[in-house]
């Protein structure tokens, strides 16, 4: 049964790819735009139909799903630049515009103004659960926007996620996303630091985090995310760090939490220092590699000593 929804899907990354295709496994008849070809042939050849610009993409849409690196790119697609027109010209006064990238929250609340000016609704909508989660269908939105909007959304949302979180006005879900992101990076560099303290002194890494999984420093990256190579199969660290959640959009997320934290006078010394290991393992060059190669940035230091 085919559902009558029409989408455009911008954006088909390690993110918007798999989120694209849980629609299409729902019937929805999904149109698809991204600036590498090859993102566009893979969605094509599960059923989508492929346009050549974002302003073909959107044409008679209902929804409108973008799913892009950063702020810039979001007000690029929706306000327009020098280069292009923004979709704000063309969108469809009924259409609802989705924006799942994670950017910051002024200019969520920038573009969701303008369209809504326009007379165009809108609801900023950022993702957790990573690349596991968008293939899964399990992704947790956080939304930030009207709460009819949120409801409009909700047929849609649900194919892609699991949890669906009305966090606030426009630009909440980004605040939230912000927070939790900042707190994952903690997370990440502190069960790392504790891995390696491990083997360092002789211990296994799988046996110290199952007796971790079992203890008080449970979190969230040993039950999902094992940062260290070998512990856990299918994740990241055992494929060479490749795909997942890429280090400078962790160091971007980081950046975002110290303005947010810097506009709110907020007292964020965690963040500030994984915003600096992050840094420096990026400017290592490990910039487009996993985040939780992170790990590496302190068994390489255990090497050298
Ligand atoms: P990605 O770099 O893999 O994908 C971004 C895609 O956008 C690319 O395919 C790129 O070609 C395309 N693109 C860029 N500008 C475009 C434009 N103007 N028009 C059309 N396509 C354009 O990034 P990703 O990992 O998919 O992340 C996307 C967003 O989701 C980011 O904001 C990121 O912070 C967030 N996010 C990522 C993860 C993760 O685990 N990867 C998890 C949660 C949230």
């Amino acid at each position: 049964m085919q559902n009558n929804l029409k989408i455009a899907f911008i954006g088909l990354g390690n993110m918007g790819g798999p989120m694209a295709l849980n629609l299409l496994k729902a019937k929805f008849k999904l149109t698809v735009f991204d600036l590498m070809p090859q993102a566009v042939a893979t969605l094509v050849a599960q059923g989508a139909t492929s346009a050549k610009t974002a302003i073909e993409a959107v044409s008679g849409a209902d929804v409108v799903i973008s799913m892009l690196p950063a702020g810039k790119h979001v007000d690029a697609l929706y306000l327009g630049s020098e280069n292009q027109a923004g979709l704000i010209s063309v969108l469809d006064k009924k259409c609802l515009v989705i924006d799942s990238s994670t950017i910051d929250t002024a200019t969520a609340q920038k573009v969701g103004k303008a369209l809504a000016e326009q007379g165009i609704a809108s609801i900023d909508a950022p993702v957790s659960g990573g690349v596991g989660g968008a293939t899964a269908g399990t992704l947790t939105f956080i939304v930030g926007g009207e709460k009819v909007h949120f409801e409009q959304a909700l047929p849609v949302l649900n194919k892609m996620g699991k949890n669906i979180f009305l966090a606030g006005p426009l630009g909440a879900g980004q605040t939230a996303k912000i927070c939790n992101n900042m707190l994952l990076s903690v997370l990440m560099a502190g069960t790392s630091e504790a891995l390696q303290l491990a083997i360092d002194n002789g211990l296994d890494p799988k046996v110290v985090s199952d007796i971790m999984l079992q203890s008080s420093g449970r979190n969230w990256t040993l039950e999902l995310y094992n940062p260290c190579p070998d512990v856990m199969p299918n994740v990241p660290s055992s494929k060479g760090y490749k795909g997942g959640f890429m280090v400078d959009l962790m160091k971007k997320d980081l950046g975002l939490a110290m303005d947010t934290a810097t506009k709110s006078h907020s007292s964020t010394p965690m963040g500030e220092l994984a915003q600096r290991l992050y840094s420096q393992h990026s400017e290592q060059g490990n910039g487009q590699l996993d985040f939780s190669s992170i790990f590496t940035l302190f068994s390489n230091q255990s090497k050298k000593s």
